[in-house]
């Protein structure tokens, strides 16, 4: 068995679900119909996908279970790109889990040969006293993270594309930028089902049972395994209405793409960072692969159905987001829309992650509350459930479900 892996921990649970740890070598070739694993994992998004990446590893059987197919144009992971960012005010734990992933991202980019990560830099633009980007500066000085502080004549200087408006100052971070979402969560499941990872089309159901578990029910198949792990993002509060209905509040959020004037390269990088404006909640991340130049709203949305939402932007957002961008960017001013996204934030009562077990199934884990920020910690966040199902241990306060409320307050940006 890998040593990384907590036997004793590992295998009690095994046991309690009537099922024998093994490692990969020891497992020897798939039983025929080959349901039965360490873990079943449901939901092939970035977080589900790098917890299966962590497991298998390990040395385990993992399943992973999707209804739609990973990265789809439902699911919160499925967008064109997503910031990868450090700063997170005075909240360590994600400034430092974002570090370990970027670092885990690069790796995946090396191994698989696929451009997932672009270096744009990133700009947390601020006006005045501004305590978040205060915090952002303190942390990543303490954690030793590369950053600069630019003044508003620096600014100016650096990008003559940008009309600052109201910001005084901001912070740069020039090793942050953008992840290709879609293209990343289907090489990381990819990579998985090369390694001797199965994955399965379908959609699975919660347990009907109280009590530890030992299969689920996913399309036509009965998956056994000793541990599920339920990393169902916006979905989670259908799939476990009792526990979850009222406490994951999926959002729905809309992105443009402004096509950049022909042969201008003031909009992508080098010259233009990844930025995100938090006075004004709207963020954008240069033109990449020339989808053109993206404008997104961070304020939260109404109410969305994951499965029945219609993605199709309202008249509102796009005359708020043209006229943001015409004063921000004057050279973009009468720039097209060439594109548009709708997809919906999977918010936690106050933006902190969920990792906790479920209060009546000892052996089933929740995973989500990305919040709209947890593409970028997939990696990380992977590798934390990994451990927790096998070498057990404490659970994170932050991550725990007694954190999770049933009103909206938002802390996390
Ligand atoms: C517009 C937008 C912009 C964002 N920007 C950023 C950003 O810049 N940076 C950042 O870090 N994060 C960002 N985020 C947040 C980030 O994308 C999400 O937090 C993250 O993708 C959530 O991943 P997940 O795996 O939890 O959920 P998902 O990606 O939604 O995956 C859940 C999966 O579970 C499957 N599923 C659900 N129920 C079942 C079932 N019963 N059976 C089988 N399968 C099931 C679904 O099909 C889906 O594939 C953004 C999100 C949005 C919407």
């Amino acid at each position: 068995m890998n040593p990384r892996v907590s036997r004793r921990t590992f295998v009690s649970a095994a046991v309690a679900a009537g099922v024998a740890a093994r490692s990969r070598a020891q497992a020897g070739p798939k039983a025929k119909g080959g349901d039965t694993f360490d873990v079943a994992i449901v939901g092939s998004g970035v977080f589900g996908a790098w917890t299966a990446r962590h497991l298998l590893a390990r040395g385990l059987r993992v399943a992973l279970i999707d209804e739609y197919g990973p990265g789809s144009s439902r699911a919160s992971s499925g967008g064109e790109t997503r910031v990868i960012r450090m700063g997170y005010g005075s909240q360590e734990i994600y400034s430092r889990m974002s570090w370990d992933s970027l670092a885990q991202w690069k790796s995946l980019e090396r191994t698989t040969g696929e451009r997932l990560f672009t270096e744009t830099g990133m700009l947390f633009l601020a006006r005045g006293k501004d305590e978040l980007t205060t915090d952002t500066l303190a942390m990543l000085r303490k954690l030793d993270i590369p950053h600069e502080k630019l003044e508003r004549p620096d600014l100016v200087a650096r990008y003559p594309q940008i009309d600052f408006g109201p910001i005084t100052w901001a912070v740069s971070e020039p090793r942050s930028g953008a992840l290709f979402a879609r293209r990343a969560v289907q090489t990381v499941v990819r990579e998985f089902t090369k390694n001797g990872g199965e994955f399965i089309l379908g959609q699975a159901e919660a347990p009907a049972t109280d009590g530890a578990v030992t299969s689920i029910k996913a399309g036509e198949r009965t998956v056994r395994a000793a541990n599920f792990v339920f990393a169902c993002g916006p979905w989670l509060g259908k799939v476990f209405p009792d526990v979850l209905g009222d406490r994951i509040f999926p959002t729905r959020q809309e992105v443009f793409y402004f096509g950049v004037p022909p042969g201008d390269d003031r909009f992508g990088p080098p010259k233009m960072p990844t930025w995100i404006d938090f006075g004004a909640e709207i963020y954008g991340i240069p033109d990449l692969e020339t989808k053109g130049f993206k404008c997104a709203i961070d304020k939260h949305g109404p109410k969305f159905d994951p499965d029945s939402g219609e993605r199709l932007v309202t008249a509102e957002s796009t005359a708020m987001v043209k006229s943001f961008v015409a004063e921000r960017f004057p050279a973009l001013k009468n720039a097209p829309i060439v594109g548009s996204e709708v997809c919906q934030y999977e918010n936690s009562s106050n933006g902190d992650f969920l990792v906790d077990r479920h209060p009546k199934h000892s052996n089933v884990w929740l995973v989500g509350g990305g919040s709209g920020h947890g593409f970028k910690h997939g990696p990380a966040l992977g590798a934390y459930v990994a451990d927790r199902i096998t070498r057990g241990g404490p659970t994170e306060v932050k991550f725990s479900l007694a954190t999770k409320d049933k009103v909206q307050a938002r802390v996390v940006h």
